[in-house]
């Protein structure tokens, strides 16, 4: 019997992660055969489990939390979007033996913000909380989409000056502290803080999102985030959390590794059934 090619997502903790279900999905719906697994690799074992897993024929790995930065760094061929990210959740064998690397988190959320739930990017003001992992992902794939402007508030204000710096020549993105966010107002918020994962909120001061405007949390839970309710509660047109993205970006990955791409729609509805 010929082997299944071999899918992987790595992380710490990654007992959580819904990434093998939606893979196999993705595998079920197109008729693709393969098999995806989740791995917990702690980050001093990145390089050396990632080299066996590839020796030893496997086609394509997923990296989470907290291995994206350590997979840029161990790909010497990655797409424009990986390269400005300086993280990367994708790694790809290619005909030739080379390990391609993408970042494939930006295109999910943009994904799932304009075609799955219809909210326009173009001419916008954006906010981002947070200037981690996540937010590098996702900057160069918003900008694409002509905002009117991005703003990266953090706690810790250094990081996102040294993120929007990285940025400066692709769009208008500045940075910010918490307190300067007073008298301003934005159409998106996306909160990419890990803070709703501690049921906590940055300080977000009132009249921050503009009328008609909408909430985005990357985080997602069986219940409504904190970020969600926060979304609601400040009368958001939307107020969304990120299994969406989360089910874009596997999608994205899929079709990098097997020239297919899967139907979202019908994925993101179980999953959507399943956690009521
Ligand atoms: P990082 O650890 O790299 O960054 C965390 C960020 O959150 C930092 O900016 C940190 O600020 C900020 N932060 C943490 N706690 C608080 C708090 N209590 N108040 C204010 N700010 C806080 O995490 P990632 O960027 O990798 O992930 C962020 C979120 O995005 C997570 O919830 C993750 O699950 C989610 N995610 C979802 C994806 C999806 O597909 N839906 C994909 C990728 C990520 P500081 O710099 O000051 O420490």
């Amino acid at each position: 019997m010929s082997q299944l090619d071999r899918y992987a997502v790595l992380g710490q903790p990654i007992a959580h992660s819904k990434s093998p279900r939606i893979h196999q999905l993705f595998a079920e719906q197109t008729g693709e055969c393969l098999q995806y697994s989740a791995i917990e690799v702690p980050a001093e074992q990145f390089t050396e489990v990632v080299t066996s897993f590839f020796a030893n024929g496997g086609k394509g790995l997923n990296c989470t939390v907290p291995l994206k930065e350590l997979a840029w760094a161990y790909s010497e061929h990655k797409t424009e979007r990986a390269q400005l990210a300086k993280a990367v959740n994708t790694l790809a064998l290619q005909q030739d033996g080379s390990i391609l690397a993408d970042n494939t988190d930006g295109i999910g959320l943009v994904t799932d913000l304009k075609h799955n739930h219809g909210i326009a990017l173009a001419g916008r003001r954006i906010l981002i909380l947070g200037a981690g992992g996540a937010s590098r992902g996702i900057i160069s794939p918003l900008l694409a989409e002509a905002p009117e402007q991005i703003v990266i508030a953090n706690r810790t204000l250094a990081k996102a000056q040294q993120l929007a710096t990285e940025f400066t020549g692709k769009g208008r993105v500045s940075a910010c502290s918490y307190s300067d966010l007073n008298g301003q107002s934005f159409d998106l918020i996306i909160n990419a803080t890990s803070s709703s994962l501690t049921d906590e909120l940055p300080p977000l001061p009132e009249g921050l999102l503009a009328n008609q405007g909408s909430c985005y949390d990357l985080a997602y839970s069986n219940k409504a985030t904190i970020f969600v309710r926060w979304g609601l509660e400040h009368k958001a047109l939307k107020s969304l959390d990120g299994l969406g993205m989360l089910v874009e970006q596997a999608a994205e990955a899929f079709t990098i590794w097997r020239g297919i791409r899967p139907k979202t729609a019908p994925i993101i509805d179980l999953l959507n059934a399943e956690r009521h």
